[in-house]
């Protein structure tokens, strides 16, 4: 059994003007492929093969720099297609809106953490939103492709919100402008799909 490349759910210039067509090409078709590709060929005939994304993660040896890197990769970008919609923008609701103002106080202090992760996260990485068992959220970063499921990486938690800062990402349209990409990524959030991550992993 092998990973596949996870078809996007709009089109690739469908979260214009805020990431771009050509942006989504290249992240989609050629970067999450490759490491979609490469997690396979790394797993293959081990005793990895077979078992789920998140199991493989949550369970990694951290040594083994192939899985690390593709499987973080692999997970990281699908997440991050799913978290985005051409009718995002906005702020949450319900339940977990009520998690963001216990944890953060309001939408625009949770808003200015995340920015601030993603913003601060030195060199190629992500700025993620997390839950924990109970329902708590959190906003942390991590470099590379790591992931808060993999053992000792310090937030923690499961991921519902994930923001790619490589560079791979922004510099066809923003340059080295990543704070202009980091508030454009808020226009296209679905937060919907957020809130039903949240309360299925809370
Ligand atoms: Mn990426």
């Amino acid at each position: 059994m092998s990973f596949e490349l996870p078809a996007l759910k709009y089109a690739h210039d469908a979260l214009e003007p805020h990431i771009d067509k050509r942006t989504m090409e290249i992240h989609h078709g050629k970067h999450h492929a490759g490491y979609t590709s490469k997690l396979n060929a790394a797993i293959e005939g081990t005793d990895l093969d077979g078992k789920s994304i998140e199991d493989i993660l949550k369970n990694l040896d951290m040594s083994n720099g192939a899985v690390r890197n593709n499987g973080g990769g692999y997970y990281n970008h699908r997440l991050f297609w799913e978290v985005m919609s051409p009718n995002g923008g906005g702020t949450p609701s319900g339940e977990l809106a009520d998690a963001i103002n216990e944890a953060y106080g309001s939408y625009d202090a949770f808003k200015e953490a995340f920015s601030n992760a993603a913003k601060t996260q030195f060199g190629s990485g992500w700025a993620w939103l997390c839950v924990h068992p109970g329902g708590k959220v959190e906003v942390c970063s991590t470099p590379n492709q790591d992931n808060p499921m993999m053992p000792g990486v310090t937030c923690g938690g499961t991921p519902i919100l994930g923001l790619d800062v490589w560079e791979h990402a922004y510099y066809l349209n923003y340059q080295n402008r990543r704070p202009d990409y980091v508030e454009a990524f808020f226009n296209v959030i679905d937060w919907d799909q957020v809130a039903s991550y949240y309360s299925s992993n809370k």
